[in-house]
């Protein structure tokens, strides 16, 4: 298998194209560009008719073949598959639970960070691993998290002797569960940093360090975060996964995503590109609804950033939106300009044109922060399952889809225990925490508090790396 004439391009049209190897460790494009294949792949009706009876790792194997070339023969990617999820904690890897005839969760928390990051991050980790043994190589990870993915990547490159891992979180904006995923880490090439900002400000300090294409070079800087090519390729997996256990004939299907940096969302859109029967993409929103509104309006508008109850989807910037614009316009000037207008003017206008077609594939509800509450207690009293603040976002606003469809698959992305002080006080219980994290709260943290400045951030990866 494999499929060495697919090549990677940047959405912004820089002209050089990439092999699998080398997008993997590529974060942004020389032009700021996000890096997309070529075209889609597509798998044909009898293989995607046959994953009823494979495992999920079997499954991820014939998603994952047609994205990568001759670097990476069949054998090691098994390999490298059944390692990354030997971790996790349910054969099924991401089981689906149900909440009625049309409702279910596809449980996408069984890694050892108990969220959804876990899926990609554990199998970049292993594939990392793999090219740099290869290539007798060193690299420094560096990523932003909102909480989920930086406790994710820590755990999937705590063990890699040939890295070094740096992550930025906002400080005092993600809840201690997840701080203290990262920091009680005790590898010693783990650096967590916590920066007095905004989620964005992180963002914008990890853009800017990789803008400077000098210093990447020279040091090996690698990015991790949702703009990583890996990162959305290993999230197709669960799309085709989680309808070969739920779809027997054609059931109108829609998939609600709690959306943040619309990695995991656009995973799903791949997926439908690859020939899956999806009929619809839910963006599930919290009160940061700029991708609600956009769809509304077509105006894209920055407003500042509003903590919530679901702080891992507490976005303004959502990155992975570009991957989709280019997608539908391949039109790489265009973005150019339109991600300039962001950058100087924090906001672009799309022509109607361009939301009509976002809109044949998603549609987009928001959910307050009540709604997230009684959503929470709603489902533990019907159904006795307790559900996660960003589960219940996209319940929320799955809901509130207008259209009737017979599967409604709402994305699981954390386990309740990742925001447990949310969860108990709303229903009252604190059986659902498991205790692999009632230890953790009591172990010790590392991690260092910096000012919301490129330079300071620069200056203390260049002070620990070599
Ligand atoms: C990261 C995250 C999301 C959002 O995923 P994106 O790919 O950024 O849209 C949703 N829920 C949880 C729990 C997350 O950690």
């Amino acid at each position: 298998m494999g499929n060495d004439s697919l090549k990677y391009i940047s959405t912004r049209g820089y002209q050089e194209k990439l092999e699998f190897h080398d997008v993997i460790f590529e974060g942004l494009a020389p032009d700021g560009g996000l890096y997309i294949p070529e075209t889609w792949p597509r798998l044909d009706n009898d293989t995607i008719k046959s994953f009823n009876k494979k495992t999920y790792q079997e499954i991820a194997f014939n998603v994952i073949s047609p994205y990568v070339d001759k670097s990476l023969p069949s054998k090691s990617l098994k390999t490298i598959i059944n390692k990354a999820y030997s971790e996790f904690d349910n054969s099924e890897i991401t089981p689906i639970s149900k909440l009625n005839d049309n409702y279910y969760l596809l449980e996408l928390y069984h890694g050892p960070t108990f969220a959804f990051k876990d899926v990609a991050m554990q199998f970049i980790g292993q594939l990392m691993s793999y090219y740099l043994n290869q290539d007798n190589k060193y690299i420094n990870i560096l990523g932003a998290t909102s909480g989920d993915t930086g406790a994710a990547a820590i755990e999937g490159f705590k063990d890699i002797k040939s890295s070094k891992i740096f992550i930025l979180h906002p400080y005092n904006k993600i809840s201690e569960v997840q701080r203290k995923f990262m920091t009680t880490v005790k590898s010693d090439n783990v650096h967590n940093i916590a920066v007095k900002g905004s989620f964005d400000d992180c963002q914008i300090i990890i853009k800017e360090i990789f803008s400077d294409y000098e210093y990447k070079k020279q040091k090996n800087l690698t990015a991790v975060n949702s703009i990583n090519w890996a990162r959305i390729m290993c999230q197709i997996v669960y799309y085709f996964y989680a309808l070969s256990r739920l779809k027997n004939n054609n059931e109108k299907v829609i998939f609600s995503v709690p959306t943040g940096n619309f990695g995991d969302i656009l995973a799903g859109y791949i997926a439908k590109n690859m020939g899956l029967a999806i009929d619809m993409l839910n963006i599930a929103t919290n009160e940061n609804d700029i991708l609600t509104r956009t769809l509304e309006s077509g105006s894209h508008k920055l407003k500042s950033v509003k903590s919530t109850l679901s702080p891992s989807i507490d976005i303004q910037i959502s990155s992975n939106f570009e991957r989709l614009l280019y997608d539908i316009t391949k039109n790489s000037e265009y973005i150019t300009t339109i991600m300039n207008d962001l950058k100087n003017l924090n906001s672009y206008q799309l022509s109607n044109s361009i939301t009509d077609k976002i809109k044949e594939s998603f549609c987009s509800h928001t959910v307050t922060e009540s709604e997230v509450k009684m959503l929470i207690k709603d489902t533990y009293n019907q159904h006795n399952i307790v559900i996660d603040p960003h589960t219940a976002v996209g319940l929320g606003s799955a809901k509130k889809c207008k259209n009737i469809y017979d599967l409604i698959i709402v994305l699981s992305t954390a386990h309740p225990a990742k925001f447990k002080d949310t969860v108990s006080s709303v229903i009252n219980d604190i059986s659902f925490i498991p205790t692999k994290i009632e230890k953790m709260m009591n172990f010790d943290e590392k991690l260092i508090i910096l000012d919301n400045d490129v330079q300071l951030v620069k200056n203390f990866i260049t002070d620990n790396t070599v």
